[in-house]
């Protein structure tokens, strides 16, 4: 463990041992673990030997369950879309990490999907909501209405498609192709 002072910290993240330090203002002792609870940058006090946290506020902006993201898809892999996270409803700042987002088949929409290329392909742009944030890390589910594709593109001749009565079916009006996706009801076209 190498906390120092200055360290940009979040909430739970073990920043010492009971054994080094005190915890102070903001920082809790955890079965021995010396954690931080709230957002912000470590201050080590290594006369009086005692940890605090002095909290970030108007700092880099964290994620949490229930925010809705805007994103792309990046990568298709087996059971799970890969989403690169842009912005987040809730702010227009921009966001303390580069998230690392993933949506799980079971999450895309109530009810069964065969196979997720049935709902998103490579480079589409989506709402999602978050699920589950561990770090830099989010699991994300398209299951509300408005969640899902904004934005998509065909597979064969690249126009941007649009909607068409059935909310799993987009149409390029171009080439006359039909595609699947999980059509948020927000979507743009
Ligand atoms: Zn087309």
């Amino acid at each position: 463990m190498n906390v120092k002072s200055g360290d940009f910290v979040m909430p739970g993240d073990v920043i010492g041992v009971s054994e080094q330090f005190l915890p102070d203002k903001l920082a809790y002792d955890d079965g021995g673990y010396i954690k931080a609870a709230v957002l912000g940058t470590v201050s080590i006090d290594d006369f009086a030997k005692t940890i605090s946290i002095i909290p970030k506020s108007g700092g880099p902006n964290v994620l949490e369950v229930g925010d809705k993201v805007y994103g792309q898809i990046t990568d298709l892999r087996g059971q799970r879309a890969l989403v690169h996270v842009q912005s987040a409803q809730k702010t227009s700042r921009e966001l303390a990490f580069s998230y690392m987002a993933a949506i799980h088949i079971s999450q895309v929409k109530k009810g069964y999907l065969e196979k997720i290329t049935d709902a998103f392909r490579i480079g589409d742009i989506i709402q999602a909501t978050v699920t589950k944030v561990s770090k830099d890390n989010l699991d994300l589910s398209t299951k509300n209405p408005s969640d899902g594709v904004l934005k998509a593109i065909c597979t064969r001749c690249r126009a941007y498609m649009v909607k068409t009565n059935n909310p799993n079916e987009l149409y390029c009006e171009i080439c006359g192709r039909k595609e699947k996706r999980k059509v948020s009801d927000q979507y743009r076209c």
